[in-house]
Formats: structure tokens, C-alpha cells, sequence
């Protein structure tokens, strides 16, 4: 059962199980309304500012909380308790529906509201609506374990494989059982214990052989810490160019992870290593076949101003199957991702064409994620 309200303007609508929620910071809840990315919005008509109250009762935390589902009304002396006067008055004036109602999404800024690209277009531009943040910014432990990632001489596809690391953004065998995939728990590399990012990284006996046979050595940070807190300390600790291959590796151990599993395909961690540095060196030929020296990049990306995103694109093709994968990330006035995405292309001419179609997907991407 739901709860549709309509004001004369602009339109506002609640539903039975919107939270009231705590202003972080203060004791007073306010009744959140809004859909997501619109709050600071006023919810009752006329109001400029929240609900809100000095009076908290943390039994009461959904909008529903206030009905009374026996007689669909509001519970008035509930509502006079638990909110100004004021405010209580204009909640108890809000018509409930007779009957039981199923919830609906509405668009608040048309009459109507059913959302338009007009309306979209006009609450964007007009000051006078609520501010419409799209994304709200992620604030990661270590911004200075991002923007020493992103800034690293390494093909995209690989930065973007060892920041899904950080995030622990990658399917392995724990994760994949907390969703309830019927996977066997084991580390595919060792076989010995659970299979976690950490345990991939930190303690897995097979990629300890990998680091130590290129000389990555982890024993000056604290392996106590929590993952992101070490791998910031990590990054700080290491040299430009123990960056790079750190981030190589980790990127090669998961590739050579995915092949065990799906091809039987075996390597030693002397072979895998010794991968690595074939790979590290084919990436510095390419960047001195550019005329750039490798490890200290002649152009770095700019930050975009602050209020705005900066979205970049690459594609790669592959000349023998026709094929392309776009890859794109969108990043804030920090430096820090706010979306990433890759997408594989088929029937792709040539690497033009793979450019132009990562253009469009870049394109897509962003005005799907309501960036204008
Ligand atoms: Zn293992």
C-alpha cells in the first residue's frame, strides 16, 4: 500500500516506506521524500527547509510508521509529538488514499509527473530547483592511492584491473560465494586457503613466489592493516617504477588466475614473473617507439575544474577477430573515478572505427549517468 501526494506545485511524492533519516551531525531526523541525489529538497508544501525535530524516537524511522494501517490514517497525536507544530499540521493535511494503494515512482518537477527531457532539462538549468548532484562523489580512504594509480605509465586495462583490486571489485571465489554462486571456496593459484583479494595478494603462497622473484618486497608495511589502508601505505612506500610493476603483477596474476581456472592453463611463478618483465618491457618499448620516455609521461591528464567531470576514452582493437574493447572512466575535479566501464565490440573494421565507437559509448555513458 502506497502513499501518493500531490502538491500544486511543485509536485512532491512519498512513499509508506521512505526512511526518515538522521541529519549526520545533529539529533534531529528528517523525513527523506526525495529520490536519490535530490536531497536538500523541501518535502512539504512550503516548507523551505526538512523535516525536522528535536524530539527523536528512533521506533519511528519510516514514513509508514505514521499511518495507521487499520483506518489508513495519519496517527495524529504521534505526529504532534514527534515534529514542530507547524510541521505536524502540514504532515496531518497530506490526504491519505482511501484504499490500499500500490507505491508509484513520480516525477516531482512536472505536473504531471512523468519525467521529460523538457522538465529534465529545466530543472537542470533552473537555479531555482534543488541542486541535482547525479553522483555523489566517492570519498575512498586514500585519494592519494588513486591519483598515484591513475597517473602511472601503464595501459589503461591494467589500472582499471588493479583499481577494481582496491574496491574489491573482483569476482573471486569468496566474493562470488557471497552471492551465492556455488563455486569451490579455494584459491585457484595455490589451493590451499580460501580464495579473498587479500589472501591473492598478501598471502598466497604462489603469488609471494611471483613478488619475490621480482623483488617486490611488502615487509615494510604492516600487514595488520585493512586492505585499502595497506595499499596506500604500499604505493608510499614503493618507487615509481615498484609501482608499476606491483600494479603489473597484480593485473598478470589475476589474468593467469582466470586461465587456470577456465583453460587448465598452468605457469610457475618463475614463468608468470619473468611474464611480467617481458610485458613491463614491451609497454616501455612502445612508449619510446611514441618518443616518450617511459615513467615520466610528457603529458599527464588535468583535472577538470571543480563543479565539473572529465570523462576519458581509449579503444583497443584486435586486428585478427574484427573486435574492439572500449574502455572509459569519468573523473571528478580530485582526480577521483566516478564511474568506470569497459565494452566489448564486435564486427569492427578497423582501429577507427573501434575509436569512433568508444566515442559513442562514451557519449552513452555519461548522459546515462545524467552528466550534461
Ligand atoms: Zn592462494
Amino acid at each position: 500500500m502506497g502513499l501518493s501526494v500531490g502538491f500544486d506545485t511543485p509536485m512532491v511524492t512519498a512513499t509508506e516506506d521512505v526512511p526518515i533519516e538522521n541529519v549526520e551531525g545533529s539529533k534531529r531526523p528528517r523525513v527523506q521524500t526525495s529520490p536519490p541525489g535530490f536531497s536538500g529538497s523541501s518535502y512539504l508544501h512550503g516548507a523551505l527547509v526538512q523535516i525536522d525535530t528535536d524530539n527523536i524516537n528512533i521506533n519511528f524511522t519510516k514514513v509508514s510508521d505514521l499511518i495507521d494501517e487499520s483506518t489508513n490514517t495519519w496517527k495524529a497525536s504521534l505526529i504532534q509529538s514527534i515534529f514542530r507544530p507547524d510541521q505536524a499540521e502540514k504532515i496531518l493535511c497530506i490526504p491519505l488514499p482511501s484504499h490500499v494503494q500500490h507505491d508509484s515512482l513520480f516525477w516531482r518537477y512536472d505536473q504531471s509527473g512523468i519525467y521529460s527531457v523538457k522538465s529534465g532539462y529545466r530543472c537542470l538549468t533552473d537555479s531555482s530547483f534543488a541542486p541535482c548532484t547525479t553522483t555523489a562523489p566517492i570519498r575512498l580512504p586514500s585519494q592519494r592511492l588513486y591519483l598515484s594509480l591513475w597517473s602511472l605509465d601503464l595501459p589503461a586495462k591494467i589500472k582499471i584491473a588493479c583499481w577494481r583490486f582496491c574496491n574489491n571489485y573482483i569476482p573471486t571465489a569468496i566474493n562470488l560465494i557471497n552471492r551465492r554462486v556455488n563455486v569451490s571456496p579455494l584459491c585457484t593459484l595455490c589451493t590451499n586457503e580460501p580464495e579473498t583479494l587479500e589472501h591473492i595478494i598478501k598471502e598466497c603462497t604462489f603469488s609471494k613466489q611471483v613478488f619475490s622473484v621480482l623483488h617486490l618486497d611488502f615487509s615494510l608495511v604492516s600487514a595488520e592493516n585493512r586492505w585499502l589502508q595497506w595499499l596506500s601505505h604500499l604505493f608510499e612506500q614503493f618507487s615509481e617504477s615498484e609501482r608499476i610493476l606491483f600494479v603489473l603483477t597484480i593485473w598478470a596474476l589475476w589474468f593467469y588466475r582466470n586461465r587456470k581456472l577456465h583453460e587448465n592453463y598452468n605457469q610457475s611463478p618463475k614463468d608468470l614473473a619473468g611474464f611480467v618483465q617481458c610485458y613491463l618491457m614491451d609497454i616501455k618499448a612502445s612508449y619510446e617507439s611514441h618518443g616518450l620516455q617511459f615513467g615520466h609521461p610528457i603529458v599527464h591528464l588535468q583535472p577538470p575544474p571543480v563543479g565539473t567531470v572529465k570523462t576519458n576514452f581509449d579503444a583497443g582493437f584486435n586486428s585478427s577477430n574484427k573486435s574492439s574493447v572500449s574502455g572509459i572512466i569519468i573523473r571528478d575535479s580530485e582526480g577521483l573515478v566516478l564511474a568506470s566501464s569497459t565494452y566489448p565490440n564486435n564486427f569492427i573494421s578497423d582501429p577507427e572505427v573501434a575509436e569512433a565507437r568508444a566515442c559513442e559509448q562514451t557519449v552513452a555513458l555519461t548522459a546515462e549517468l545524467g552528466f550534461r
